[in-house]
C-alpha cells in the first residue's frame, strides 16, 4: 500500500517508550479498572478541552447514552440530530428512550444546518445533538440560541473534533455535555475502546458518573439503576501518555489539509473541505466531494491509494430507519453528499511524497 488511510502503529513508533511505560505501570499496579490511571486522566482531558468535569466511560456510544440518560430523557421526547454522522449518535437518542428527528446538513460544511433545527422543534423537543462532523464544529452561536429560545439542551458530539474550535472557543464547551470517543482512529485514541463526558454542570457530571457505574459512587450504594461503562486503566494510562502529543499531532493533520487544499484547489471537479469563518477543523477526516466519487475511489485503490466514504448512506436512509419513512427531497444536501463524498488519507505522520502521490493521483483522473 503506497498510501494508507490512517497508519496507527507509525504513531505508536514514535512514542512508544511513553506507551509501554505507561502500560507497564497499570499492569505493575493492578490498577486496571477505575483507579489512579483513570482519575489522572479525567482531570488532564478536562483541563485540556477546557472542561469542568470529565466523566470517564467505556466509548464514545457510551457517552452519548450516559449524557442524555443524564439529563432525563424518556419516552415521548423528540431529540433532534443531524442526518450526516456515525449511527450512534441517532441509535443513542433510541436507546435513551426518545424519539430521533433528523435534520439536513448545511450545503457546505456538512454540519447540521441550524435553519432546519428551528423547524424541527415541536412541543415535544428536549434536546438537540449538534455532531462537529469530520473536526470542524457545527454553528454553536446559532444552535445555542436556538436552544436557549426554546429552553432545550445541547448535547455536543465531539467524537471527531477534538480541540477544535468556534469563534475561539472550544467545542464541548457551548452546550450542556459533550461526549468524547477515543476510538483508536479517532485525533486522540486509545488501544481499545474508551470515551468520555465532559460538562459544565456538577450535577450532571455527578448523575452521569453514577450512571455509568451501575447507579452509585460507593459500593454497593446503589442510588438507582445504571449501567457498567467504565473506561479501563490500561486505556487510561495510554490516554494520558498521548495526551502531551494532541496539540502537536492537530497541528500536523491541520498541516497536510493545507498541502491537499494547495494541490487539489486546482482541479475543476474537486471540492475541498469547505471551512467556515470563525471555526477551525481539525482535519479528523479529510474530505472531498467529485462528481464521480466512485471511479476516482477505484483509481486511488488500484494505485495504492486507500481510501474511505464517511458515510455512504446517511443516517436517514439507512435500513435502521426505515420506519420513519424519509425521502430524499426531505434531506437534498445530506443525500446529495453521500454520493459525491471521499476521505482521503489523513493522519498526523503522512508525508509530503505520500500527499504528492495522492495529488498527483487525483490530477491524473480529474
Ligand atoms: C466514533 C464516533 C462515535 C462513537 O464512538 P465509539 O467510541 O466508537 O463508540 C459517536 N459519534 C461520532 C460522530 C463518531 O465519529
Amino acid at each position: 500500500m503506497a498510501v494508507p488511510y490512517a497508519d496507527l502503529h507509525l504513531q505508536y513508533q514514535s512514542i512508544k517508550s511513553e506507551i509501554d511505560a505507561a502500560v507497564s505501570s497499570v499492569i505493575r499496579d493492578s490498577a486496571f479498572i477505575r483507579g489512579p490511571y483513570v482519575d489522572a486522566f479525567e482531570r488532564a482531558f478536562a483541563t485540556v478541552v477546557d472542561a469542568h468535569h470529565c466523566v470517564s466511560c467505556a466509548n464514545g456510544t457510551d457517552a452519548l447514552f450516559v449524557a442524555m440518560a443524564a439529563l432525563g430523557v424518556k419516552p415521548g421526547d423528540e431529540v433532534i440530530t443531524t442526518a450526516q454522522s456515525w449511527i450512534s449518535t441517532s441509535a443513542m437518542i433510541t436507546h435513551a428512550g426518545a424519539t430521533v428527528v433528523f435534520c439536513d446538513t448545511d450545503a457546505s460544511t456538512f454540519t447540521i444546518d441550524p435553519a432546519a433545527v428551528e423547524s424541527a422543534i415541536t412541543p415535544r423537543t428536549v434536546g438537540i445533538i449538534p455532531v462537529h462532523l469530520y473536526g470542524q464544529p457545527a454553528d454553536m452561536g446559532a444552535i445555542m440560541a436556538i436552544a436557549r429560545k426554546h429552553g432545550l439542551w445541547v448535547i455536543e458530539d465531539c467524537a471527531q473534533a477534538h480541540l477544535a474550535r468556534y469563534k475561539g472557543q472550544q467545542v464541548g464547551t457551548f452546550g450542556d455535555a459533550a461526549t468524547y470517543s477515543f476510538y483508536p482512529g479517532k485525533n486522540l485514541g486509545a488501544m481499545g475502546d474508551a470515551g468520555a463526558i465532559v460538562t459544565g454542570r456538577s450535577d450532571l457530571a455527578e448523575r452521569m458518573a453514577m450512571l455509568a457505574r451501575h447507579g452509585g459512587l460507593v459500593k454497593h450504594q446503589h442510588q438507582f439503576e445504571g449501567i457498567n461503562s467504565r473506561l479501563d486503566g490500561l486505556q487510561a494510562a495510554i490516554l494520558s501518555a498521548k495526551l502531551p502529543h494532541l496539540a502537536r499531532w492537530t497541528q500536523a493533520r491541520q498541516a497536510a489539509a493545507a498541502v491537499y487544499n494547495t494541490g487539489l484547489n486546482q482541479i475543476e471537479e474537486i471540492v475541498v473541505p469547505q471551512v467556515a469563518p470563525d471555526r477551525t477543523h481539525v482535519y479528523h477526516l479529510y474530505t472531498i466531494q467529485h462528481p464521480q466519487r466512485d471511479q476516482l475511489a477505484a483509481h486511488l485503490n488500484a494505485n495504492g491509494v486507500q481510501t474511505a466514504i464517511n458515510y455512504p448512506v446517511a443516517l436517514p436512509f439507512l435500513e435502521a430507519y426505515r420506519r420513519l419513512g424519509h425521502r430524499p427531497e426531505q434531506f437534498p444536501n445530506a443525500h446529495r453528499h453521500q454520493g459525491r463524498i471521499l476521505s482521503l488519507p489523513m493522519f498526523a505522520e503522512i508525508t509530503a511524497q505520500q500527499q504528492k502521490t495522492v495529488v498527483d493521483l487525483i490530477s491524473a483522473f480529474s
